[in-house]
C-alpha cells in the first residue's frame, strides 16, 4: 500500500502557457476527491522554456507538489514512467499537463474505482479542436493495432486513467525501453473500466506531437504488442512465388514459340519487383531488431537530474545510476520522499 492515497502524474514538456491554470484545476479536483491526502508530481521532460522554473516555484508555494527534473526530453512515455517512479500513492492517476483531460473528472473516476476498478481509463466520446487528419489517422490505427495485437486495446483512450497501486507496482515492473502504456495496462488485465468523457481541445501552447513523433509512436505501439509483421515474409514470398510461377510459365511457353528476344520489360518488371518486396521485408525486420539491440543495452528508462518538494532541491546521489531499477525505486523512496505535506 502508498502512503498517501492519491499521487498524479503529469508530464510536462514545453507547458509554460497552461501549468499554473492546470494546478489550479488539478489541487482543486484533488482536495474535492481525497482532501489533503494527495500529491501532484510534475515531470518536466527536458523542456527548453521556464516549465522547470514555474515548477520550482509552485512545489515551493504548495506542498503537495513534488518537481521532478529529467535530464534531458526523454518523451512523453518515459517521462509518465519517471512520475511513476517517484509516486506513493494508494491510486495513481495519470493525465496531460495541457487541460485536454478534464482535472474535474477526478471524483468520478474515483468513485468508480471505489466500486472495485483495478483501472478506470478515460475513453474519448468526443474528440474537439482535433484536425480530421489526427482523427482519421488514430481511428486507422487503433483498427490495425487491434488486428494485429493479441491484448484487446480499447480505441479512443489516451494515458488518461486511474490506477489502483497493484496495476501501478506491475507496470512500474514492466522493464521495456519502448513504452506504449495504455497497451501496458490493458495488458496486465484486471477489472478495467471505461469512463467516456469529452476530449477538450488545448488549452493553451502548441502539440509536442508533431507527425514524426505520432509514426515513432505507433510504431513502437505495433512493435511491442505484435509480431505478426514479421511474418509478413512469409505472406509476401508466397505471393511472389506465385507471381514467379505465372512468370516462369509464360516465359517457357514463349521460348517454345521460339519468341525468345522479347521480355526485358517483364524482366525489368519482375526484378524491380521482388527487389521492392525484399526491401520492405528487410525494414521490417529492422524495425524489430533495432528494438532488440535498444532493450539489450539495458540502458534507465530515464535520468532524473532532480527532485523539488517544499522548497527542497535534491540531486540524485552518484551511484543511482549504478543500481538496479528495483533498487533506484527503493532508493528514490527512502531519500527524497519522507518530505511529504
Ligand atoms: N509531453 C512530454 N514529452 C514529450 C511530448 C509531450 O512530456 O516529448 C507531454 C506534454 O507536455 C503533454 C502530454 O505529454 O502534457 C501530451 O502531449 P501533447 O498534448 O503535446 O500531445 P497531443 O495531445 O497533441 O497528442
Ligand atoms: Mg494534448
Amino acid at each position: 500500500m502508498g502512503e498517501i492515497r492519491l499521487s498524479v502524474v503529469a508530464p510536462c514538456y514545453n507547458e509554460e502557457a497552461v501549468l499554473r491554470d492546470f494546478h489550479k484545476r488539478m489541487s482543486r479536483a484533488c482536495r474535492f476527491a481525497t482532501g489533503e491526502d494527495h500529491e501532484i508530481i510534475l515531470v518536466d521532460d527536458g523542456s527548453s522554456d521556464t516549465t522547470w522554473s514555474l515548477i520550482e516555484a509552485l512545489a515551493d508555494e504548495d506542498a503537495h507538489v513534488v518537481g521532478v527534473r529529467l535530464f534531458r526530453n526523454h518523451g512523453h512515455q518515459l517521462a509518465v514512467t519517471a512520475g511513476l517512479s517517484v509516486a506513493k500513492g494508494d491510486r495513481v492517476l495519470l493525465i496531460d499537463a495541457d487541460l485536454q483531460d478534464p482535472p474535474e473528472l477526478l471524483s468520478k473516476m474515483m468513485r468508480i474505482m471505489d466500486g472495485g476498478a483495478d483501472v478506470v481509463y478515460g475513453q474519448r466520446a468526443a474528440r474537439m479542436g482535433e484536425s480530421t487528419f489526427k482523427l482519421a489517422s488514430a481511428a486507422l490505427f487503433y483498427r490495425l493495432l487491434n488486428k494485429l495485437s493479441a491484448v484487446p486495446i480499447p480505441r479512443d483512450t489516451g494515458d488518461f486513467r486511474l490506477m489502483n497501486r497493484t496495476v501501478v507496482d506491475i507496470l512500474r515492473g514492466m522493464p521495456e525501453q519502448h513504452r506504449f502504456i495504455r497497451g501496458m495496462v490493458s495488458w496486465i488485465g484486471g477489472r478495467q473500466v471505461p469512463m467516456p468523457y469529452v476530449r477538450e481541445p488545448r488549452f493553451a501552447g502548441v502539440t509536442k506531437y508533431p507527425l514524426r513523433k505520432m509514426i515513432a509512436f505507433a510504431t513502437d505501439a505495433l512493435t511491442s504488442f505484435s509480431t505478426v509483421p514479421l511474418q509478413l515474409a512469409v505472406w509476401l514470398g508466397l505471393m511472389s512465388g506465385v507471381f514467379a510461377f505465372l512468370i516462369l510459365s509464360y516465359a517457357v511457353l514463349q521460348w517454345m514459340l521460339g519468341n525468345v528476344v522479347p521480355g526485358w520489360a517483364s524482366s525489368l518488371v519482375a526484378i524491380s519487383f521482388f527487389s521492392g518486396v525484399q526491401l520492405i521485408v528487410m525494414g521490417v525486420f529492422g524495425e524489430y531488431l533495432g528494438r532488440v539491440v535498444q532493450e539489450m543495452k539495458r540502458r534507465p528508462l530515464f535520468t532524473i537530474a532532480s527532485i523539488r518538494q517544499a522548497g527542497i532541491s535534491t540531486p540524485l546521489p552518484a551511484d543511482y545510476y549504478k543500481l538496479g531499477v528495483a533498487e533506484q525505486g527503493a532508493l528514490l523512496e527512502q531519500r527524497f520522499l519522507k518530505v511529504s505535506g
